[in-house]
């Protein structure tokens, strides 16, 4: 028991404090923060044989096809 005691007490007596916020974060500032949170909508392009939105450099979802070939 004494072997124990001794290897705990190195430099564990020392009382740490878990680091936390001051203040609550203001209905303005949490606004702020998340201004860069949303996600722009992904280029759309409409596809050349359906005419379906398509992503640019993806193949048509709805008809399947790319650069006006069946893929
Ligand atoms: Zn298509």
């Amino acid at each position: 028991m004494d072997d124990e005691s001794t290897i705990m007490s190195g430099e564990s007596d020392e009382e740490y404090e878990m680091a936390v916020p001051k203040r609550k974060t203001s209905k303005s500032k949490r606004n702020m923060r998340r201004a860069h949170d949303g996600v722009t909508p992904v280029n759309a392009q409409s596809c050349t044989n359906c005419g379906e939105p398509v992503r640019s450099h993806h193949a048509c979802v709805h008809c399947g096809t790319y650069k006006d070939r069946q893929i």
